[in-house]
Order: C-alpha cells, then structure tokens, then sequence
C-alpha cells in the first residue's frame, strides 16, 4: 500500500469543521454596509468602537456611510484596550437606551471582542463567567442574538471571522474565552483603506500576530486538514506583503493581502495554536507587551523548540517564506528559525525580550502563566514549564 503522506493521522477517524463567514473584501468595501444592514434586517444599530479609532477618523468614515443610507446609529465609543465586563455592560446600556436592533464593531480585535460580549447579554442574563469556555459555558449560548458587523482597522487577530470574545471578568480574574459559533459576526467587511493610517509600529505587530496565528496552527497538533490550508497561506502571504505593508503603507495589495492573512490566521487557529502564544498571553499582563509584539519577539525561539518535532511542516513553512525547496527537508527545517527572525527584524520587531522592555527577574513568572495558559497544549513538542521558561530565555 502507498505510505501516507506525513499530515494524515495513522488511524483516520471522524472529524466535524466548520467556518462559514460572509466576507467582504476590497478597497471601499466599507460602501456595501448599508446594503447587508438592511439584508440584516438591521434599522438601529450600536456602532462598537475605541478612542483610538474614534481619534484616527475612522467612526466618522463610518458615519458618513451610515448617514447617506439614511441609518441612524448608537454609539459605544469607549472599549478598553483589553476589554472587560465593564465593556460589555456599559455597551448594553447604549445598546439598550439607543433602541437598537444589531450591532457594528469597527476597530481591532479588542472593540470587535466587546461587541461580541455586548451581543450576548441582549440576550443573555449575566454574569459573562457563566459563559466561561474553560467551564464548558457554551453551552448556555443560543441562536438568539441580534446580528453583529464586524468592521476590522488592523490586520492582525482576525477577529471578524473568529467565534470567540475575550474578557478579562473579575470572577475569574483572568482573560477569559467566551466561545460558541454563535458569536460569530454574520457579515467581516475587510476594507484595506481603513488600514492605510495604521503606523508602522501596529502594522508590524499586528500583522506578526496574523503571521504567528497560520504558523502556529499549521504546527499545532490535531488534525485539522482545511485548517492547516489557510494556516500555511497566512504564513505566505504574511511572509510576502508585512514587509511591503510596513514600507510602503498606502500600499492597497500588500494591505489586502493582509486582510486575508488575518483572516486565515483566525481561521486556521481554531485548531489550536502553541507555545508562543501561551508566552504571549503571559507577557502581555506582565510586562506590559502589545500582544502581536509579545508573539514576533518569542516566534523564533518556539520555532527553534520545535524543530525536533515538527520538521516536516517547519520545512513546508520555509518554503511558503520562499525557500528554495530544492535544499532538502532537513536544511528546510533548520534554517525555518531564522527566516522568522529575518521576518521579524525586517519589519522593525525588537530582536530580544530585553529590547522590548522585558525584565529579566520577570521571567519564572512569565513562564509559570504560560505554562497556565492552554495554548501550549497543542503545541506540537510539548512543553513543561521548564521549557517555556528555557525559550523565553532564549528569546530574552
Ligand atoms: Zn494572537
């Protein structure tokens, strides 16, 4: 019998996937909201957004948009950077007082998380924890809610198509996942031009977080063949355009293909993500890193980690960096690590953690919160807590 191809598991079983978002994607999209609003049924909704899009003249592109169309709209303007129950119920109030019948979140990942939230308690008796996914809470979410319009200005967590909100709640005192495919927005309108303004800072890190979303979910374990398609096409395409995205940020191509990177890599990472993001989620509370910049100072100290086990897939992700595959697996493979570093430093990303403002006596308790963190259980080596500390010593 022909041998299997090494992505097939030995013992083929039963798998259920899913990821069905409506997408709308091109310079001006931003024009077609009026016309899925009404498809929606959609005549008042509470527009989700934060200071800094506010600031960059973003909502009021969206509200010359809704006024030509007629749409009056309700305002929450003041989502935290990470959001928390607070979030959720101030936007409530203004979904509530405004008489709303559906939601729109324009910004990053954290104004489209709370909307998610926002959406749930309209229909749902708080507090948010008894939604909890650690706590199997999804199965308190039910069809029921109003529809949501997930408008993203970053191209980074890809939370427009994802089915997760995060919240930091004080019952759990942790950033808790609410998940269900119910949260999932009916419509992602991915419009480059709203990208264009990003600073080269925010494009660099939130497009390394799309980049490390497709390559960690190409390595996780688990088998999750469409997953692992865009996973490996996030990596390429994140590969090819960050650089020019950076260098040249009016540039509508690169930023498109960004667009769709970030989604593929939220796409991709329901499948389950790795080390790195375990290492992120820890540094982020504790040393105060931006999330995406958190993920491309650690990639290639977890990717070096994971040489030992993930070979095969690290040399397909050197190819899709532009490799010559001609060099052989094993020269592939090795060599993934400082095609990621090169990435990295090309776009302006720090090299080390001391660069980025980590301190040193900081890192057992980094590594403790990762090792608490479940990303790393699909990473495919796996680690203790030993091995998260070596790597972010590594990485410092
Ligand atoms: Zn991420």
């Amino acid at each position: 019998m022909t041998a299997l191809p090494f992505d097939l598991p030995a013992e083929l079983g039963v798998v259920e996937l899913s990821w069905p978002t409506r997408v709308v994607l091109g310079p001006g999209a931003l024009a077609r909201l009026p016309a899925h609003l009404a498809r929606l049924g959609v005549s008042r909704p509470l527009v989700v957004t934060d200071a800094g899009v506010v600031k960059a003249g973003l909502a009021a592109r969206l509200d010359a948009v809704l006024q030509g169309a007629g749409i009056g709209a309700a305002r929450f303007e003041d989502v935290q950077p990470n959001p928390t129950d607070r979030d959720a119920a101030e936007g409530l109030a203004a979904y509530r007082d405004g008489g709303c019948d559906g939601l729109v979140a324009i910004g990053g990942g954290s104004s489209i998380d709370a909307a998610k939230l926002v959406q749930l308690l309209t229909t749902h008796p708080p507090p948010l924890s008894r939604y909890d996914d650690a706590a199997g809470g999804d199965r308190f979410i039910r069809d029921d809610l109003p529809p949501l319009v997930a408008i993203p200005t970053t191209a980074g967590t890809g939370s427009e198509v994802g089915r997760s909100g995060v919240a930091i709640l004080p019952d759990t005192g942790r950033k808790t996942v609410i998940f269900s495919p119910f949260l999932m927005p009916r419509v992602a309108i991915c419009d480059p031009e709203l990208t264009v303004d990003l600073p080269a800072k925010l494009t660099a890190a939130t497009g390394m977080d799309a980049f490390t979303h497709g390559l960690e979910a190409y390595l996780a374990t688990g088998f999750h063949p469409l997953a692992d398609a865009v996973g490996l096409d996030a990596v390429r395409r994140a590969a090819r355009s960050l650089p020019v995205a950076v260098r040249e940020p009016r540039n509508l191509h690169a930023r498109t293909d960004m667009m769709i990177a970030a989604m593929e890599g939220a796409m991709a990472f329901q499948k389950g993500l790795g080390a790195c993001h375990a290492l992120a989620h820890a540094l982020t509370p504790i040393a105060g890193l931006h999330h995406g910049l958190a993920n491309a100072v650690v990639l290639p100290a977890v990717v070096a980690f994971n040489r030992a086990a993930a070979g095969p897939r690290l040399a397909q992700i050197a190819q899709a960096m532009g490799a010559d595959p001609r060099s052989g697996e094993a020269a592939l493979a090795e060599g993934a690590a400082d095609r990621v570093r090169a990435l990295a430093a090309e776009v302006g990303i720090p090299a080390r953690l001391r660069d980025a403002g980590v301190r040193e006596q900081d890192l057992p308790r980094i590594a403790a919160k990762a090792f608490e963190d479940a990303s790393h259980r699909t990473n495919p080596r796996p680690c203790t807590e030993g091995d998260l500390l070596e790597i972010a010593r590594a990485a410092y």
